[in-house]
C-alpha cells in the first residue's frame, strides 16, 4: 500500500535536527568515524545503502541515528533473538524509545510494543526475520509509520555463507511491499561474492555501496605451533590477559567442555558454549558473558555472532578454522573497543589431517569439496606465511596494506629455509614403502623410520631395513612434524583414509625428481609471544589514574547489576578511562567526555563525581 493511502496515524515527531545532533546528544560522541556520516546521509535522504564494515567499525549508528531523525520507528531485521534484549536496554540507557518482537514474549508483552509502535512512541523496533512471514506482522507494519528497515547481519542471505538463514531470502519483500521505505543492510562479512550475493537476493539494486577497511589495527594477530595447547592457552591468559573477558574457540563439543573444566581447575572464570548444551544453560552463560567482568567464554563457533560486548579483550582459536572468513570474523569480536587486543591461534599437524579427512568424508558433491578445500588452502596459506598476517589477511578480502609491526610474524619474523633435500627424504620413504612393501604410514611412524628410532613398530615390520632408515637425523621429532605439516598444507602430500595415513600427491613427483625446490617456514624460538606489548586494560592508564580506573569499574559493577544490565550498557571502558585520565570535577566537564551523552549526565553523573571525589 502506498505510503499515501495509508489511515490517518501518528508519527513520532522526530527530536533530532540533524545527525551530529543526534550523536553529540544522545551518544555523547564528537565525531562521526570512517563513513558512518555519508551512510547516515543517505538514509536520512530517504535512499538505500549497503554497507561493509568490520566488527567495531560502528555500524549501529548507521540506522539508529537516521531512525531517530527521520519521521517515524526504525524497524531493524536481526537474527539474534537472544540479544534483542540487551540492545534494547543499551539504546533505552541513553534515552532512545526501543522494543523488540519477537518468540520469547506473551502475548501481553506483544500487544504493550504492537500499541507502541502504533502510537508512534518507539524510535526503533527490533524484528526477527520469520516475523515477517505473518500476515499480521506486515498488517501491523502497515499501519504504523516506517521510517526506514535495517537489515543487520546481512550476510545471512548467502546461501554459500556459514550463517544461512532461509527466512533473509523472503527480504526482498521489503522493497516490493514497501518501496518508498530506504533500506540500509550491513553485515562484518566482506568477500567480494559475500557482497555481490547480498545486493542480488535482497534487491538493492539503487544502493549506495559503503565497503570500508576491514582492517582492525587495535588486534595483535598471533598464529603459534601447536604443541600442549591447553597449556599454551593458560600460558597467554596468565601472562598477558589475566581477569581478562575473552572467548576461546573450539571445534568440538566434547573439546569445548574439556578445556572449559581444565581452564576452571587453573583459577579461570570460564564458562561453556555450545549446541549440545540446554538452551536455558546456553542462554544463561551467555548472559554472564556479557555482564560479569573477566568471563572467558569457551565455544564452538555456535557462539559469537552479534555479541557486542566492547571489552573482549581476546579470541583465542584451538583448532584451525574451516575457512578465513570465518576466522576474520571471530577474531573480529575482539576489541570492538578499539583498545589493544589479541588473536591467538595454535595450529598444528593434527589439525590440517583432521580437516583434509573431513573435507574427503564430506557429503555433497566434488564442487562443494572442492570449494571446501579451497577455503582451507587459504587458512593454511595464512598459517604458513612467513609475510606479515595481516597483509595477508587482508589481501584475502582484496584489500591491499603494507607490514603492519603487530603481528606475530612482524614482531618475531620467522625465517624460510630451503627444505628440499628432507622433503626429499619424507616423500621417497612414503614411496619406498608404497612400491617395495605396499604399505602406508602416518606422520609417526615415518618420523620414526627418518631418525632412525628402534620401536616396537618399527622392528614389527622390518622397517629398519628401508634404504631411507635413520637418513633424517638433521631434524628432531618436532622439526619432521613440522615439515609434513607444511607439506600437507603445499598439497605435496595428502591424507588417506581414516588412520591419517600419508600418500604423495601429483606435484611430488617434481620434488621427488629434483625439478621443484620446497621452501618451508622455521619457527621463531618464541613466535607464539612477542615482546610483552599490552596488559590488561588498567594498566595502560597513566600512572594515578589506575586506581581511579578500577574504583569506577567497582562502581559501575555495583550498577550493572542492581539493574540486571551488562557493564558496557552503563559505560563502556573506553569512556571510564577517559574519565579516569581527565578527572573531571563539574557536570559540564563530564559531559564532554566521548561516550557521556545527556541521558547517561543525567543518570549518573552525580554518582561519578562523587566516585572521583572519594
Ligand atoms: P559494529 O556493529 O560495526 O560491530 P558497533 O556499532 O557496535 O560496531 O560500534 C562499535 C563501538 O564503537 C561501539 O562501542 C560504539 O559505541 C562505538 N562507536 C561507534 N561509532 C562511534 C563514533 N562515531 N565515535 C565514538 N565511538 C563510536
Ligand atoms: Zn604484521
Amino acid at each position: 500500500m502506498p505510503a499515501e493511502d495509508r489511515g490517518p496515524i501518528r508519527a513520532s515527531s522526530s527530536q533530532y535536527s540533524s545527525s551530529s545532533d543526534a550523536l553529540h546528544t544522545v551518544f555523547g560522541y564528537d565525531n562521526f568515524r570512517g563513513d558512518q556520516a555519508e551512510i547516515i546521509q543517505q538514509v536520512i535522504d530517504g535512499g538505500d545503502a549497503l554497507v561493509l564494515m568490520p566488527t567495531g567499525g560502528g555500524k549501529s549508528l548507521c540506522y539508529q541515528i537516521p531512525a531517530l531523525v527521520r519521521e517515524g520507528t526504525g524497524v531493524v531485521i536481526s537474527p539474534l533473538i537472544a540479544l534483542m534484549q540487551d540492545q534494547v536496554d543499551a539504546l533505552s540507557a541513553v534515552g532512545v524509545r526501543a522494543a523488540f518482537l519477537n518468540s520469547t514474549q506473551d502475548q501481553e508483552q506483544r500487544r504493550g510494543v504492537e500499541r507502541a509502535l502504533l502510537n508512534g512512541e518507539l524510535d526503533l523496533l527490533y524484528l526477527a526475520p520469520e516475523r515477517l512471514r505473518v500476515t499480521a506482522t506486515i498488517d501491523l507494519l502497515d499501519r504504523a509509520s516506517i521510517s526506514l528497515f535495517a537489515i543487520d547481519e546481512a550476510h545471512c542471505v548467502s546461501q554459500w555463507g556459514h550463517d544461512f538463514r532461509p527466512d533473509y531470502l523472503q527480504l526482498s519483500m521489503l522493497h516490493e511491499h514497501w518501496p518508498r521505505v530506504p533500506r540500509i543492510a550491513l553485515t562484518a562479512t566482506a568477500t567480494e561474492q559475500t557482497h555481490l550475493e547480498i545486493q542480488k537476493r535482497l534487491q538493492l539494486s539503487d544502493a549506495r555501496h559503503f565497503v570500508a577497511s576491514f582492517d582492525r589495527p587495535n588486534i595483535q594477530y598471533r598464529i603459534a605451533a601447536k604443541n600442549a595447547p591447553q597449556q599454551q592457552l593458560l600460558e597467554l591468559l596468565r601472562s598477558e590477559h589475566p581477569g581478562d573477558a575473552g572467548i576461546v574457540y573450539c571445534l568440538s563439543r566434547a573439546s569445548v567442555e574439556k578445556t572449559a573444566e581444565f581452564l576452571i581447575q587453573n583459577g579461570t572464570s570460564a564458562l561453556p558454549y555450545h549446541a549440545g548444551l540446554d538452551s536455558r544453560v546456553r542462554a544463561a552463560n551467555q548472559s554472564r558473558f556479557l555482564r560479569e567482568d573477566g568471563i572467558v567464554m569457551v565455544a564452538t563457533i555456535a557462539f559469537g555472532m552479534g555479541i557486542d560486548k566492547p571489552d573482549v579483550r581476546f579470541v583465542a582459536h584451538l583448532d584451525l578454522p574451516k575457512s578465513v572468513e570465518g576466522y576474520y570474523q571471530e577474531t573480529g569480536r575482539a576489541g570492538r573497543d578499539g583498545l589493544p587486543s589479541t588473536a591467538w591461534l595454535a595450529y598444528g599437524l593434527q589439525d590440517v589431517m583432521q580437516q583434509r579427512r573431513m573435507i574427503d568424508g564430506s557429503e555433497g558433491n566434488a564442487e562443494h569439496r572442492r570449494r571446501l578445500g579451497q577455503h582451507l588452502d587459504a587458512m593454511l596459506a595464512l598459517c604458513e606465511t612467513v609475510e606479515c598476517r595481516r597483509v595477508q589477511l587482508l589481501g584475502y578480502f582484496g584489500e591491499t596494506s603494507t607490514a603492519c609491526g603487530n603481528c606475530d610474524t612482524c614482531l618475531a619474523p620467522p625465517e624460510s629455509w630451503d627444505g628440499t633435500v628432507p622433503a626429499q627424504k619424507l616423500l621417497s620413504t612414503i614411496v619406498r614403502l608404497q612400491r617395495e612393501r605396499n604399505q602406508k604410514f602416518g606422520a609417526g611412524q615415518l618420523v620414526d623410520i627418518l631418525l632412525g628410532r628402534s620401536t616396537a613398530r618399527i622392528t614389527q615390520y622390518d622397517h629398519s631395513s628401508l634404504s631411507t632408515f635413520g637418513i633424517g637425523g638433521e631434524l628432531s621429532d618436532q622439526e619432521w612434524r613440522g615439515v609434513v605439516r607444511q607439506l600437507l598444507a603445499q598439497g605435496l602430500l595428502a591424507v588417506q583414509g581414516e588412520y591419517g595415513t600419508l600418500i604423495v600427491t601429483e606435484s611430488s613427483a617434481r620434488v621427488l625428481a629434483g625439478d621443484r625446490s620446497v621452501m618451508l617456514r622455521r619457527e621463531p624460538e618464541r613466535a607464539s609471544r612477542p615482546a610483552k606489548t599490552r596488559r590488561s586494560a588498567a594498566v595502560e592508564l597513566p600512572a594515578g589514574a589506575s586506581p581511579v580506573f578500577e574504583r569506577l569499574r567497582a562502581w559501575r559493577a555495583a550498577e550493572s547489576k542492581e539493574q540486571g544490565v551488562p557493564a558496557y550498557v552503563i559505560f563502556h571502558d573506553a569512556t571510564l578511562r577517559e574519565i579516569a585520565t581527565a578527572t573531571p570535577n563539574t557536570l559540564a566537564e563530564l559531559g564532554t567526555m566521548s561516550g557521556v551523552g545527556e541521558n547517561k549526565l543525567a543518570k549518573y553523573g552525580e554518582a561519578i563525581l562523587e566516585v572521583l571525589a572519594s
